[in-house]
């Protein structure tokens, strides 16, 4: 057997997963559709400040904007807006922070079969189409890191139910920006999710638009563009699906396993997920190599994994509470957050990642305790 592990994709959760699987002394094999890492692009690369602190991650290179603030509007337009001194999050390109990935984990050789794309495995074999021909790869451990759509989750059986995806749709815009910011749109047209403004500079940004799947983006995108009386000018355009629901339970069968956007290991509040896609390989790292050289279940993955999984259902907890408002309740809700002084609390104590961190000081903050009774019963009830 030439390697101990075949991953499927070559996204940053399969590249970082290798260069740790590596770090450990296991070697691995990843199979990758696409004849190049990083494109095409689908992605804002908006990640936080923390996260890339937590995961050591340099971003030399492919830093392309700090932030430190955001905008977030009503259904009707009002505006509360969240404001820090020091950056929060940073604009990454994605091509390039793909690419560096992928530079990191050659430098520790491991291989990577590009053109192939995975049809399907049984035991240690996994068979897939390279260059349009059939060939297979034999190793202990199958990884599925093969994104949202996941081939290997179906092949596990783990499928997901329609409502647990949303439907984007974004332009690269040029225009004038605020760069600090982003900025969040609660608008009638994202149904089931939000809009977006990520600054990329001053000139550019990412204008984008979440709706649940079965639902048009672009039509979505049109009316919403067309409310607000934008003029930008569009530079490109792309749409991909998000995995957004609560954390998968099982993301682990006999030799298989499951990472990153294939495990809906994203912030269901706002689609992001890289930061926590690059957390889970990680631990997915450890449950693999505990598994290879100690002879543990690979099942402790799920367990290793609670910590982020209490995070992930704290945000698809926010997400469900969100949708179930409707756009009247949310201009209600978003009203009394603005009297309340939700802004600044948010400015204090909001955390882009891990919720957890900000719903506990709500707590400490009885003024917060009785202005929200529904929404805190409905997000920890
Ligand atoms: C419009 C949009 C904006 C986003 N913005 C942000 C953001 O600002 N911040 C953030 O954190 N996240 C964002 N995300 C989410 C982010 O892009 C994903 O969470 C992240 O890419 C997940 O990484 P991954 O490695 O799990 O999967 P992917 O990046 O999807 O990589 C999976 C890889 O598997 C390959 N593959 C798939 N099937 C097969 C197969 N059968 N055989 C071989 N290879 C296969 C694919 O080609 C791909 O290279 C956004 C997503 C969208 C759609």
């Amino acid at each position: 057997m030439a390697n101990q592990v075949t991953i499927v994709g070559a996204g940053p959760v399969g590249l970082h997963l290798a260069s740790k699987l590596f770090d450990s002394g296991i070697s691995s094999l990843i199979i990758e559709e696409h004849s190049e890492v990083g494109v095409p692009v689908n992605c804002s690369g908006l990640i936080s400040e923390s996260g890339c602190h937590t995961l050591g991650l340099a971003l030399d290179g492919v830093l392309v904007n700090e932030i430190s603030g955001a905008d977030i509007y009503s259904p009707s337009g009002s505006k509360l807006t969240i404001e820090r001194k020091r950056p929060v999050a940073y604009v990454v390109n994605r091509e390039l922070f793909d690419k560096n990935l992928y530079k990191k984990a050659v430098s520790k050789n491991v291989e990577i079969d590009f053109n192939s794309k995975v049809i399907n495995f049984t035991g240690k074999n996994v068979f897939y189409q390279k260059d349009n021909y059939g060939t297979m790869s034999k190793s202990k451990l199958i990884i599925g890191a093969d994104g949202v759509q996941s081939k290997v989750r179906e092949l596990m059986n783990l499928n997901a139910p329609h409502n647990m995806f949303v439907h984007a749709y974004q332009q690269m815009i040029s225009g004038d920006f605020d760069p600090k910011k982003v900025n969040v749109y609660l608008c009638k047209e994202a149904v089931g999710f939000f809009a977006w403004l990520i600054p990329h500079s001053k000139k550019e940004a990412d204008l984008g638009i979440g709706v649940t799947l079965g639902n048009n983006p672009k039509n979505a995108f049109d009316s919403f563009y067309a409310s607000q009386s934008f003029e930008f000018e569009k530079l490109s355009e792309n749409s991909s699906i998000i995995p957004i629901g609560p954390p998968f339970k099982h993301t682990v069968a006999e030799n298989q396993l499951l990472v990153g956007d294939a495990a809906f290991q994203t912030k269901a509040t706002t689609g992001g997920g890289i930061i926590f896609g690059l957390r889970a390989a990680e631990i997915a790292a450890q449950a693999i190599s505990d598994n290879i050289l100690k002879s543990k279940p690979l099942g402790n993955y799920e367990k290793l994994l609670s910590g982020l999984n209490k995070e992930l259902a704290l945000h698809w907890k926010i997400r469900s509470y969100l949708n179930s408002l409707g756009p009247e309740n949310t201009e209600k809700l978003f009203q009394k957050a603005k009297r309340a002084g939700v802004a600044e609390f948010l400015t204090s104590y909001g955390d882009m990642d891990n919720p957890s961190k900000f719903v506990g000081k709500i707590f400490r903050k009885p003024s917060m305790l009785t202005l929200f009774p529904e929404a805190l019963k409905f997000i920890l009830g």
